[in-house]
């Protein structure tokens, strides 16, 4: 919900007043609420608490023991007002603090742990409040670790009770400030909170009015309580977002048009013709979801997710044909130079003789080399570009671009597709877009993140692939791997060696240079060794590139330049070196650069697993190759928001809302959005203006929705 303007007493405070404007809150205050998004009134009523704790507030040390009854330990907080006896610092092992608190109705030992500052803020007579669980050792009350505040005369705020909201805090501005600013503030905020949701649709839903989920989750009598109106705050968010997407569909599709282009056995054989190999059902499949599209004149917006290896490519080489058979142009983006150098080989091979003109833009063009380039594609002159994802940013106009494919890429949201409508030619036309990714993407997250994308799948990869079995071995047996590769090398076929770092510097890590020479030195004698990283010169580095294709250089050794995309099916054995540094994801792109052939392949991730979380990732990626299951598992370990990144990226940060948790609600909204559209596809009537102003307000920017107040 966000403040209108209502005609309210100027006494009384406003969801707008500032929260600077708080009497008692110090400049330097309001700037740490700033750092947490609290401006206004209305930010700090919805900082939402992220979990509550349960007080006994105001105990006497008598009535503390009796909660503790039999029990050894209460998980309970309390706090206890009380005088400070004695305090004394004792150096041992670990060191710790004892201090002894009495009040009227007793005596209680506190202890604390490694914290010896504590022995200089409290000292005897000192009239504290702590908090803290109490536990009872070797038959006396104790509390370990409990905070503590010295209660000075004015500040004598009785102590919390029942549960306590925790709100998200920082270094410079505590939980407990918030809570008590919260509680400030909250009776004069929450009349003034309108609902965007009429009683009827919330009664047929269960769900509270606004202002009520807000104090209740502020204020809960219980968890139960804290539950529902957590439940009414997730689903506004969906229910935003749903409609958010819905309408910029409707507004994209009414206001937008692509070329529609033609399709038929005559232009399918064609291409297939060109194709050295026989399509999967898979791919034959999602070839003709997007061929549907692309005769259409509503623009495609669609993702097409496969595994690392499924062949994503041919599928995007058909698309964009279909383009240039119908006589406008395509455009294939990737995430690297060195993997749009890779699509132009791999297109160059598959047009030979063909009168499709292909061409590559990249930072590695000369000034002139660019200029030239940019009048051939404004005057139609070349057929397809291939660049990186920069071409979307850069000031590159076609002719006539009717199918832009952007490869691996999950991150790119609605907010970067919204680029290419200015490079189609005219204003009102706007290309066909695929993006391809290799991260599978839970529908739950694909409805939020990519709501208003159609999703093909390419299941299972290519026949014939051998499994690529992977190890984990420690540094001190590197040796041996070292030999397979030699022996590899030795049986005709290819191999990489990863590392992290191009360069000596200061790092023990394993770099390009040394690394190489090393090898040469050593176990790799007998092998055409090659370096490859992202800070070579392209000509040198495509030459590379083509002389491992070509088998003119038998092992690879390369940074992480190689990870996305890199095809050469005669590469059998990766070893990664320094495993434990790189995320899962990459593992699993790395690796998938092996066991594109008929042979079985090797990977070898060198690594001592230094913490638990690289464990767990080594563990992970050696135990199973399917994408679904390790993207499955790096939501885990890493958590959602990793993966897809945040703010501009296209990723919405939801202030409650967890996609993956909150799915059923998710659907729910996606249900009641639709509805509330069929009767009033732009929210126009009247009785919507609240919801349509909430809903452009929280994500009209985000998704290019225009006119945002
Ligand atoms: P990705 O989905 O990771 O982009 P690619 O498109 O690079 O995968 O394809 C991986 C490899 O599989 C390439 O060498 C490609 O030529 C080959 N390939 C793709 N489809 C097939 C197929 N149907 N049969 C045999 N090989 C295929
Ligand atoms: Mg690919």
């Amino acid at each position: 919900w966000y403040p209108q303007p209502i005609a309210m007493p100027r006494t009384t405070l406003q969801l707008t007043t500032l929260v600077a404007d708080l009497p008692g809150v110090q400049q330097q205050r309001a700037r740490a609420l700033a750092d947490l998004g609290i401006a206004m009134i209305a930010d700090l009523v919805k900082h939402a608490p992220h979990r509550y704790e349960l007080h006994h507030g105001g105990c006497t040390i008598a009535e503390g023991e009796e909660l503790l009854g039999e029990q050894d330990r209460l998980g309970d907080l309390i706090s206890i007002d009380a005088l400070v006896d004695t305090v004394r610092p004792i150096r041992g092992r670990p060191p710790r603090v004892e201090a002894v608190i009495e009040d009227d109705s007793g005596r209680l030992d506190l202890v604390w742990f490694n914290q010896q500052w504590v022995g200089r803020s409290l000292h005897p007579d000192m009239h504290v409040r702590i908090r803290g669980t109490l536990h009872r050792y070797k038959g006396r009350l104790q509390m370990t670790n409990p905070r503590f505040e010295e209660l000075d005369e004015e500040d004598l705020l009785p102590a919390a009770e029942g549960l306590v909201a925790i709100y998200p805090a920082s270094e410079h501005v505590s939980s407990t400030v918030i809570g008590r600013l919260v509680e400030r503030v909250l009776d004069d905020a929450l009349p003034q909170i309108e609902d965007h949701l009429d009683d009827a649709f919330r009664r047929e839903r269960s769900m509270p009015a606004l202002a009520d989920a807000w104090a209740t989750l502020h204020r809960p009598a219980c968890e139960t309580d804290a539950t529902v109106a957590r439940r009414r705050l997730i689903y506004d968010e969906f229910l935003l977002l749903q409609l958010g997407i819905k309408i910029k569909q409707h507004e994209r599709q009414s206001t937008l048009v692509a070329p529609s282009l033609r399709w038929d056995d005559e232009i399918r054989d064609r291409i297939t013709a060109r194709v050295p190999f026989t399509l999967t059902g898979g791919q034959s499949a999602a070839i003709e979801q997007i061929a549907a599209d692309l005769q259409q004149s509503v623009p495609m917006n669609r993702l097409l997710q496969g595994d690392v290896g499924s062949g994503k490519t041919v599928v995007a080489v058909h698309a964009m044909l279909t383009a240039i058979a119908s006589g406008h142009q395509a455009a294939l983006m990737a995430p690297t130079e060195l993997l749009a150098e890779q699509h132009q080989a791999t297109l160059a091979a598959l047009l030979t003789d063909s009168k499709v003109r292909v061409a590559l833009l990249t930072s590695s063009c000369t000034a002139k080399e660019r200029a030239d380039l940019l009048v051939r594609i404004e005057a139609g002159e070349v057929d397809l570009l291939i660049g990186t994802h920069a071409l979307l940013t850069e000031d590159v106009s076609f002719a006539s671009l009717a199918v832009a494919i952007i490869d691996e890429q999950h991150r790119f949201g609605v907010h970067q597709r919204h680029t290419l409508h200015t490079k189609a030619g005219d204003a009102r036309t706007t290309p066909h877009v695929l993006i391809m990714t290799a991260t599978p993407i839970p529908r739950s997250l694909a409805l939020t993140h990519f709501g208003d994308l159609d999703i093909s799948t390419i299941r299972g990869l290519p026949p014939g692939r051998q499994p690529v079995a992977t190890r984990v071995v420690s540094p001190e047996n590197a040796q041996g791997v070292y030999e397979q590769l030699a022996a590899t090398v030795a049986d005709g076929r290819q191999g990489y060696v990863v590392v992290p770092m191009i360069q000596d510097t200061d790092s023990d890590l394993k770099n390009v240079t040394s690394h190489a020479k090393a090898l040469a030195a050593g176990p790799l004698a007998a092998a055409r060794i090659g370096t490859l990283h992202g800070r070579m010169h392209a000509t040198e580095r495509a030459e590379t590139m083509e002389a491992f294709r070509a088998g003119d250089i038998d092992v690879l050794v390369a940074t992480t330049v190689i990870e996305v995309g890199v095809d050469v099916p005669n590469s059998t054995m990766m070893v990664i070196e320094h495993a434990d540094r790189f995320g899962l994801a990459q593992l699993h792109q790395l690796r998938g650069r092996i066991g594109r052939g008929n042979h079985a392949g090797s990977c070898v991730l060198v690594a001592d697993a230094t913490t638990d979380e690289a464990g767990r990732r080594l563990d992970a990626i050696a135990k199973t190759s399917d994408g679904y299951e390790i993207a499955d598992a790096d939501m885990r370990i890493r958590g959602v928001g990793e993966i897809f990144g945040s703010g501009q990226s296209g990723w919405t940060a939801f202030r409650l809302a967890n996609p993956l948790r909150d799915h059923k609600l998710l659907d729910m909204a996606r249900r009641d959005a639709a509805a509330i559209l069929e009767v009033d596809p732009d929210l126009s009537d009247p009785a919507r203006a609240l919801l349509r102003g909430r809903m452009r307000k929280e994500y009209g920017e985000h998704l290019g929705l225009g006119g945002v107040r």
